[in-house]
């Protein structure tokens, strides 16, 4: 018994020396937040009405905005993202419990619904507070530009959808090239709006729902409205 015992002393000791060098890490990594649970929380955040007050009180201030400064301006300018911005895609976010699909057809209400497919249906609704400050600033004669991630193939039923939702009168929008790849949509969207300046316009005010439709420059006032349902780099 004596000498089995060292036998498994031994190997348990031999074990021990073949183990890695580092002991274990004295605190457990912090998990990310659980996926499950922040879909019905932002589900929550949607059905409470806390999203639409939420997106009212982020775009009052671009109505005060683009009053104070319209008239200061020569050929001022507001630029407007489209998706979640001048639309919503809720019935699609919903539809797809959060996924994005690309490709494959729209299956509503049940889903999944492809995002291409959807945005060829032209169906979005108008973000209601996004349609009061582009009303603001044509009636003030501010010239308004779309510039949108979506690609020019869609640029048909973009522009009708536009045009049904109430966002008649607008200056021009701009679509990413068919089978264009960006790192981050700022590498559109800024030169873009640097062309729109170089035009001679002074773009007072950028609205959209993700940081990369504001960040890089080429606008007075950003004004950011709410978006947990997704990420736009
Ligand atoms: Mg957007």
């Amino acid at each position: 018994m004596r000498a089995a015992g060292l036998g498994a002393l031994s190997v348990a000791t031999l074990l021990a020396a073949c183990a890695p060098a580092s002991s274990p890490p004295s605190e457990a990594a912090s998990q990310p937040a659980n996926v499950g649970l922040a879909k019905l929380a932002a589900t929550r955040y949607h059905d409470s009405g806390d999203y639409m007050r939420d997106l009212a009180r982020a775009a009052a201030p671009a109505n005060d905005w683009l009053r104070q400064r319209a008239t200061q301006v020569a050929r001022a300018a507001l630029v407007l993202d489209i998706d979640d911005t001048a639309l919503t895609n809720w019935p699609v976010i919903l539809a797809n419990d959060f996924g994005r699909f690309a490709t494959g057809p729209c299956l509503l209400p049940e889903g999944p619904c492809g995002w291409h497919a959807w945005d060829l249906r032209g169906e979005d609704q108008a973000i209601e507070p996004t349609l009061q400050v582009f009303r603001t600033a044509r009636s003030l004669g501010v010239a308004v530009f779309f510039i949108s991630g979506r690609p020019e193939s869609e640029r048909a039923a973009t522009e009708r959808n536009l045009q049904a939702a109430g966002y008649a009168g607008y200056e021009r929008a701009y679509f990413t090239p068919d089978g264009a790849r960006f790192a981050t949509l700022v590498d559109f969207k800024a030169p873009t709006r640097r062309t729109i300046a170089a035009m001679g316009y002074t773009i007072i005010a950028n609205m959209g729902d993700q940081m990369s439709d504001l960040d890089g420059g080429y606008a007075e006032r950003t004004f950011k409205l709410p978006n947990p349902f997704y990420y736009i780099p």
